[in-house]
């Protein structure tokens, strides 16, 4: 019977949505019969809401962000406790621990998973490679820490309270970083990530003169414009509006691609989105393999068009 270990993530004083989806497919890859134990650096008080797991562990501790000790604390869990397999969040966070945690401890690590199934004695697992460009399925060894991105766990499976068994786990890394302060991006913009129909804009959107027409179609569809790098770079959109790996994830209802080619690293932003709708001039471009429907035009005419029959219904 196996365990899983899940490195319950903690920023800004709460416990991240990636912990709650990590449960999920802790408990889905080592079944009923296995355990899953959450491990996570943070107060007592916070151990209840980890309530899917079979135990928890934990080491109580503020609420400061420092890496260095986080990931020092992590592979002295791994080596206190030797779970099967360690899941951590593919997440800035995750980033920040895990390799250290798999090197120190003697694990093996595998990155950017997206998904992991039982097979045989052990498990495969899929892994993005070349920045989402090809999948790798590998064989997961035993005592192996993956890094598993955002989506392949289902958060409101994992949620939940519970009375799993808790334990302290003490642990007093040597760490040489000290905590200086914590800060996020001010951020008076919209938030798109919390929008249910997002009209994105790629660089064939041409010019910036042209964001126009997206922020009229927008208007009528009550949505808000977010865009793809390029569109930030060019400094027509702020950061703000910004999908993907170096931007936001966002999970809206309707996601219109508007001249935008679908690199992994903007799928990695959007893939989730209930419908996605791209808009091309290129019938070969990679959106329209995820895309639940496609229209290959020039979005300088189809749009303009699409604003003015929505306006008129
Ligand atoms: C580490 C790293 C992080 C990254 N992070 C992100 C990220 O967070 N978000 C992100 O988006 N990218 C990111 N990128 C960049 C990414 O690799 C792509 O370069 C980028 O997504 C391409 O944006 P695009 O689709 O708008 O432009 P392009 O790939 O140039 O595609 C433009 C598309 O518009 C179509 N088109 C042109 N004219 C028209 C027209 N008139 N009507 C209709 N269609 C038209 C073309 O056929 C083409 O498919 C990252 C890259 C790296 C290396």
């Amino acid at each position: 019977m196996a365990t899983a270990m899940v490195f319950a993530e903690v920023l800004d004083g709460k416990v991240s949505e990636i912990t709650f989806e990590l449960l999920d497919v802790a408990r889905r890859t080592v079944g009923d019969s296995g355990t899953v134990l959450a491990f996570g650096v943070m107060p007592e008080s916070m151990g209840s809401q980890l309530g899917k797991a079979d135990a928890v562990l934990l080491t109580p501790s503020g609420t400061d962000y420092v890496p260095e000790a986080l990931a020092k604390i992590l592979a002295q869990a791994i080596e206190a406790k030797k779970p099967d397999l360690v899941l951590v969040g593919s997440t800035a966070v995750g980033m920040d621990v895990a390799t250290y945690a798999a090197c120190k401890s003697g694990y093996n690590s595998i990155a950017y998973v997206q998904g992991i199934a039982p097979e045989g004695d052990g498990w495969t697992a899929q892994s993005l490679i070349l920045g989402g460009k090809m999948v790798a399925t590998v064989s997961v060894p035993q005592f192996s820490v993956l890094q598993v991105v955002a989506g392949v766990g289902n958060a409101d499976q994992g949620r939940g309270e519970g009375s799993p068994a808790m334990e302290v786990f003490t642990a007093e890394p040597a760490v040489r970083t000290e905590f200086q302060g914590f800060a996020l991006p001010e951020s008076t913009d919209v938030d798109i990530t919390k929008q249910d129909v997002l009209v994105s804009i790629g660089r064939g959107i041409g010019d910036k003169d042209n964001v126009e027409i997206a922020e009229e179609l927008a208007g009528v569809l009550g949505a808000v414009v977010s865009a793809s790098r390029p569109v930030v770079d060019a400094g027509w959109l702020p950061k703000s509006r910004q999908v993907g790996k170096s931007g936001q994830k966002v999970k809206p209802k309707v996601y219109l691609a508007l001249g935008i080619s679908g690199a992994p690293e903007h799928l990695e932003g959007m893939r989730d989105a209930e419908c996605i709708i791209a808009v091309n001039t290129d019938p070969k471009a990679p959106i329209f393999d995820i895309a639940h429907y496609g229209v290959v035009e020039d979005l300088l005419d189809f749009v303009p068009l699409l604003s003015e029959q929505l306006q008129e219904s």
